[in-house]
């Protein structure tokens, strides 16, 4: 019996030093489909987190420039809100990263026990084979052929030998592989391991920039409010704005009319004909449209569509199914925007949003968030700015709904 587990023992040692030469041939080649698939996902991830730095370095940069030229409070919100976003897409890349390696680590402890398993079987099956050739007395393949009676016999106990050992040999590969197969999933798993962790505590730190950037906004946020003469400024680039997105929708409509000409149907948008309010819990205005007469001035408004305050992250939905036309951060008027084309020459307009939730070319359904309530842009407060163009013309959004009030008092 002693003897026995001693010759275990014995083998287990040789192929632990045989495992180890192997290891090295075999690494790689042994691991599971799988895991090219999950490591290449990471490369990728990794390069764009290169790029974000890149943009996030050159921000900073124009950062300072901005404050040794002079002291300019909405520029320097501009740049923070496109650090922001920034650092925001790299929290979002952290994520996508640590889920990932939560992927890769639990394939690679599924491996690890499937492969632990087979190595207790094969090695089970092992002694095995050692306990039944010396239960034969067959401890030695020598002897085998020692107590051959005759030629013939010899012979046949020779190709049944080769036969055994063949098996054996075969079973001791098995087992040296799966050893260095276990090894490999060993390494790898704690490397996943431990770079899971270095991502959490870069995703750490990356919100404790984003938070310290939020107050800095905040802080110029309410520097800026305290600016009366700063309102009229603003709406005037907005204006400015506005005239432009005037262009850009018109120029894509047209791109869009290209296209519908060389492939009818293409660009056709199914459309409700009523329109949702954006912000359902929201209804009260505190700018009203152009030309609209103010009823405690007195006077018109002169202002491209309405204002909706709302808590910062309140959701922001789409009036009507369609497709986006426009995703985009703009740091003298709109901010972070977005424009929605429901039908030919039928748009609506999202502005200051705080995020975006849909780009370029995306199918929305009415009531499907665009985006969150924010600041960005011109703007001095969390609040909504809301455009609708029918035919590519402006018109006043307030006309569209019933229910709001201004300033407390039903329109
Ligand atoms: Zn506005």
């Amino acid at each position: 019996m002693e003897q026995k587990r001693g010759l275990c023992y014995l083998l287990r040692l040789l192929s632990v030093l045989l495992a180890l030469t192997v290891f090295l041939s075999a690494q790689g080649v042994l691991a599971p489909a799988g895991y090219a698939t999950t490591k290449s996902e990471l490369d990728a991830l990794k390069a764009e987190s290169a790029q974000l730095d890149k943009e996030k370095k050159a921000l900073e940069q124009e950062l300072k420039q901005i404050g040794k030229e002079k002291k300019d409070a909405q520029k320097r919100k501009g740049v923070l809100e496109q650090q922001i976003g920034t650092i925001e897409g790299e929290i979002k890349n952290i994520d996508r990263q640590i889920n990932t390696y939560d992927t890769l680590i639990v394939e690679k402890e599924t491996a690890l026990q499937v492969n632990e398993a087979e190595e207790a079987r094969l090695f089970d099956l092992f002694c095995q084979r050692v306990r039944y050739m010396e239960e034969e007395g067959q401890s030695n393949y020598w002897a085998v052929l020692f107590n051959a009676e005759s030629f013939s016999d010899l012979l046949d106990r020779l190709v049944m030998m080769d036969e055994i050992m063949a098996y054996d040999n075969d079973v001791m590969d098995d087992l040296l592989t799966t050893r260095a197969q276990i090894q490999t999933d060993k390494t790898e798993l704690e490397s996943a391991r431990s770079e899971r962790q270095t991502a959490k505590t870069t995703r750490e730190s990356s919100v404790k920039e984003l938070e310290g950037k939020e107050k800095e906004v905040q802080g110029i946020l309410s520097e800026l409010s305290k600016d009366e003469a700063h309102t009229k400024k603003e709406l005037k680039e907005l204006e400015a704005m506005a005239k432009a997105m005037d262009d850009e929708i018109t120029r894509k409509e047209r791109e869009l009319a290209e296209k519908e000409k060389q492939n009818p149907g293409s660009t056709t948008v199914s459309t409700e004909s009523g329109y949702l309010w954006p912000l359902p819990s929201y209804k009260n205005l505190s700018s009203l449209y152009a030309g609209r007469i103010d009823p405690f001035t007195g006077k018109p408004a002169t202002h491209t569509g309405i204002d909706v305050p709302a808590p910062k992250g309140t959701k922001v939905l789409a009036a009507k199914s369609g497709t986006v036309l426009t995703s985009a951060y703009n740091k003298g008027g709109y901010g972070n925007y977005v424009v929605v084309r429901h039908s030919s020459g039928n748009t609506t307009l999202y502005a200051h949003l705080s995020s975006r939730s849909v780009k370029e070319g995306d199918s929305v359904k009415q009531g499907q968030v665009v985006g969150l309530v924010g600041s960005t842009g011109r703007s001095t407060g969390n609040h909504l700015h809301y455009e609708i163009r029918v035919n590519n013309a402006r018109i006043d959004p307030v006309t569209k709904y019933s229910g709001l009030t201004y300033k407390g008092k039903a329109i």
